[in-house]
């Protein structure tokens, strides 16, 4: 009988929800290069227009590499990281559409949304109502405390959420933070139309997503240029047609052969493009 009336909500000691009484957090934080530790710090909380996510998954990306080795610059105390996907905790005042609960996910790139950058459809170069600011867009764990915590204040929180429709895993999306939109990007950089034939070189996970991005915009032909063998068998079940391999292929040759006198050669945004419609993304 005790132990049926220690279930029984109505008399368990009612104390504050464990989230919301707690002034602090565990983050992955950077000190300098190759000194990053896990540590505790404050708990944000949401100012007007700003959101805190409690963070469910989030990845370690290629650029926290860099900034480990000290390749691209932080400043030190700075929480790092930028592939969010969580559960909203905290909205404030001026959101509207979202939910406390609600399953979000939130990309590396966090524009306003509302400057000539933002209007200009150049979002990562969002200069925060100040213009045009190169890579202005790039926020967590550059600019300002990232996603490799507990929990997460989202600036511009209005144009920054996106709700997670139940059927799908955190797994499952989030990889479109980062990996898949930079993919996609180079794609739409490259401005593919239908029945183009598209050169994808190096086949990471970003290379992956521009060929499945070059797929979705209608290439009708995809050549891969990749020597590691996971990463061509991967890159068939992706959407490319051929995958030439650097260590055994003349890839300039194969490729002239192949598009029956080859790509003009011409760079945009690590994107190459022919006028004849052979487009290349590097
Ligand atoms: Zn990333
Ligand atoms: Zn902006």
């Amino acid at each position: 009988m005790s132990s049926n009336l220690l279930q029984d909500p109505q008399i368990l000691p009612r104390t504050r929800p464990q989230v919301n009484a707690r002034t602090t957090m565990r983050a992955n934080v950077f000190h300098g290069p190759n000194e990053i530790r896990v540590e505790e710090v404050p708990r944000p909380s949401a100012g007007v227009g700003e959101a805190v996510i409690r963070i469910t998954l989030t990845t370690i990306c290629g650029t926290d590499l860099h900034i480990l080795r000290g390749e691209y610059r932080v400043k030190p105390g700075l929480v790092i990281g930028h592939e969010p996907v969580g559960v909203i905790e905290e909205l404030g005042e001026g959101l509207t559409g979202y939910n406390i609960g609600d399953r979000v996910l939130v990309g590396a790139i966090t524009p306003c949304g509302q400057c000539r950058a933002c209007l200009s459809a150049q979002w990562a170069q969002c200069g925060h109502g100040e213009g045009v600011e190169a890579i202005g867009g790039w926020r967590f764990g550059n600019t300002i405390n990232g996603a490799q915590a507990e929990y997460l204040l989202v600036p511009n929180a209005q144009a920054n959420l996106a709700k997670i429709p139940d059927e799908l895993s955190d797994e499952q999306v989030v990889l479109l933070a980062d990996n898949v939109s930079t993919g996609f990007s180079g794609a739409e950089s490259a401005n593919i139309r239908i029945g183009d034939t598209v050169v994808v070189f190096a086949l990471g996970p970003i290379g992956l997503c521009a060929i499945a991005g070059a797929k979705l915009m209608g290439a009708s032909f995809i050549i891969g240029v990749e020597s590691d063998p996971v990463r061509i068998k991967m890159a068939k079940r992706m959407g490319a047609d051929v995958v030439l391999d650097p260590k055994q292929d003349d890839v300039v040759a194969e490729v002239n052969r192949l598009t029956s006198g080859g790509p003009m050669w011409q760079s945009r945004h690590s994107v190459c493009k022919r006028r004849s419609r052979t487009v290349c993304a590097v």
